[in-house]
């Protein structure tokens, strides 16, 4: 399957059928759950920092396909996004494995958590938490946009318009 047919998918769901199949995911691996608990909690914060400065309406929020981070719409520019090309690998040599055996190196979430300078980006072979190696805007995912996706008739704009007006 393609990205852009699941993230359509996800566009024309309802937020209960997201929310259902998301519990889905997460139930079943325990990475999807950290990661999908990782990122929920970023863009709770991030929402709750748009709140505090008062501002009147705070945006909708979207995290970014690239770096993962939450963004507002309107705070988008072409070089708003630095991000990694590559994915994370673990690094063999690193010192934190000096006591470990190969295969009991996982790559997975958890690992990634508790021992985040053992994995590097394929990219530019920078330590996972190094910022990222490139720049560009910041890709938005499956939120439910203002403005319908060309290639949809009129269904999707009309609820796509109502769901902007529950938000805003
Ligand atoms: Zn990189
Ligand atoms: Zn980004």
């Amino acid at each position: 399957m393609r990205e852009s047919d699941i993230l359509e998918l996800i566009q024309e769901a309802t937020d209960s059928e997201v929310r259902t199949v998301l519990a889905a995911l997460c139930a079943e691996s325990d990475d999807t759950a950290r990661k999908a608990s990782k990122l929920l909690g970023r863009l709770m914060d991030a929402a709750q920092a748009y709140e505090e400065r008062k501002q009147p309406a705070p945006p909708p929020l979207h995290i970014c396909l690239n770096c993962q981070k939450p963004f507002a719409e309107a705070e988008n520019t072409a070089q708003a996004c630095q991000y990694h090309t590559g994915v994370i690998v673990v690094d063999s040599d690193s010192e934190v494995w000096e006591d470990s055996d190969d295969h009991q190196i996982e790559n997975s979430e958890a690992m990634r958590e508790d021992f985040p300078e053992g994995f590097v980006w394929t990219c530019c072979w920078k330590v996972m938490e190094e910022p990222g190696c490139a720049h560009g805007a910041h890709r938005m995912g499956g939120a439910k946009k203002a403005v319908a996706p060309v290639e949809s008739g009129g269904e999707t704009s009309k609820k796509s318009a109502r769901y902007v007006k529950a938000v805003g």
